[in-house]
């Protein structure tokens, strides 16, 4: 089914195996909207849902609007939807808004549009979700904490609108 060579192959399931059963950043955070510290970072949460396979994640993102300052969830699901809600706090934690909003393009169109993967250097370890493609089923199982992740992300836009985060389905997307 797979053109993928074995060593991609066998990176991919070590990776996803290891994540899927040792998550990281697997916590709650406070995100009652207060901003803390004398940066005003505020953290944001929201709930995503995935009917196809029944993954439940809350995504927590702490911001200052400038840099994620610290990135977690809670959830339960499949293996592919934790390793990917798990390695998406691991590579995201610590970076600038600006670049996770370039990591999080490439990510899912890698997952959702054409036939080759687009320039997976610039995804680093999360380009092994490329495989995940050859299961359509299980595409959204791993999409789905970067989906709750953009509807965060736009709250971030806006500091001062304190904008509802309503909750996410991947039911319509892709
Ligand atoms: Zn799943």
């Amino acid at each position: 089914m797979s053109g993928k060579s074995g060593d991609l192959r066998s990176l991919y399931q070590s990776l996803i195996m290891d994540h899927g059963k040792n998550p990281r950043n697997k916590r709650p955070m406070n995100c009652d909207g207060h901003p803390e510290g004398e940066h005003g970072a505020q953290c944001r949460c929201t709930d995503g849902y995935n009917p196809l396979c029944g993954d439940k994640l809350t995504l927590y993102v702490k911001s200052d609007g400038e840099t994620v300052e610290d990135i977690s969830f809670e959830g339960h699901g499949c293996a592919i939807f934790t390793a990917s809600s798990s390695m998406l706090t691991e590579v995201l934690k610590g970076r600038p808004v600006a670049e996770i909003r370039e990591i999080a393009e490439k990510y899912l169109t890698m997952l959702t549009e054409g036939e080759a993967t687009p320039d997976p250097e610039g995804l680093g370890k999360l380009a092994v979700f490329g495989g995940v493609k050859d299961f359509p089923t299980r595409v959204k199982c791993a999409t789905l904490p970067w989906r709750a992740l953009e509807v965060i992300l736009e709250g971030v836009d806006d500091q001062d609108s304190a904008a509802e985060s309503a909750p996410i389905t991947t039911e319509k997307e892709i």
